[in-house]
């Protein structure tokens, strides 16, 4: 049986420690649970402990799902978002982490105006370079920032990253760190703010918040292995 309870518990702990270690805010820092693959009844059981915000990756799933439940949860789209699915998404999240290109973002841009919304993103970057991730390449994102920031219906807040599979923490460790140095440059070639960085999981959310990470994304320390047959949703 999973105690979902003590499991926020501990994880909230964690990064506790970890904010304290690096001399920051603990409040400057949001846990999102993910809840994918999960059904309503396990999400209900975090709520019903105090936890309010949540992510899911596929828009289909979250349309199934977040009717059932209480409407003060705050959602967050933190998987790949296609076109055909954005004038569904844009109603059902207060913040898309996952736009991992220009053409997205105009797409988006778009429908949001149509649909008199304002939507909060953040731009994934692919860190790594792995052909099989989404994600601007950091030369991409300098490239196409410009027309990015042009986009009068996007509030664009931050960057979002998830480094390749790593056994050790400490591997993703460089990742974050060019995540972080990469928004600050960006900040000041372009004289915005992006305040915030989504980075870190179940495997590495302790050395994302050292180095500076306000979302965290952590779904299996809470809730559990997911089925195999679900490994990628
Ligand atoms: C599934 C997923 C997570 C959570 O992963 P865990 O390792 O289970 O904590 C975080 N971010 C993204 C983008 C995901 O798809």
């Amino acid at each position: 049986m999973i105690n979902i309870e003590a499991n926020l518990n501990r994880v909230k702990n964690e990064i506790a420690q970890a904010a304290q270690v690096s001399g920051r805010k603990v409040t400057d820092i949001e846990l999102i649970a993910v809840t994918k693959t999960h059904p309503t009844e396990i999400v209900r059981e975090a709520v019903d402990v105090g936890q309010l915000v949540f992510g899911e990756s596929k828009v289909q799933e979250a349309r199934a799902k977040i009717p059932l439940l209480p409407s003060n949860i705050r959602w967050h789209l933190i998987g790949h978002l296609q076109k055909n699915k954005i004038r569904h998404a844009l109603p059902l999240f207060e913040m898309i982490h996952s736009v991992d290109s220009l053409e997205l973002a105009q797409a988006i841009d778009r429908i949001a105006h149509e649909d008199g919304l304002h939507p909060r993103i953040l731009l994934e970057v692919n860190v790594a370079g792995e052909g099989s991730k989404f994600g601007f390449k950091t030369t991409t994102l300098r490239a196409e920032l410009e027309s990015l920031l042009l986009l009068p219906r996007l509030s664009i807040e931050g960057l979002m990253c998830i480094p390749p599979l790593a056994e050790e923490a400490e591997t993703s460790r460089n990742y974050f760190v060019e995540l972080r140095e990469l928004r600050d440059a960006l900040e000041q070639e372009f004289q915005v703010k992006l305040p915030h960085l989504s980075m870190g999981m179940t495997n590495d959310y302790s050395v994302a918040v050292e180095e500076g990470a306000t979302l965290v994304r952590v779904g299996t320390a809470i809730f559990g292995e997911r089925k195999r047959r679900n490994a990628n949703l």
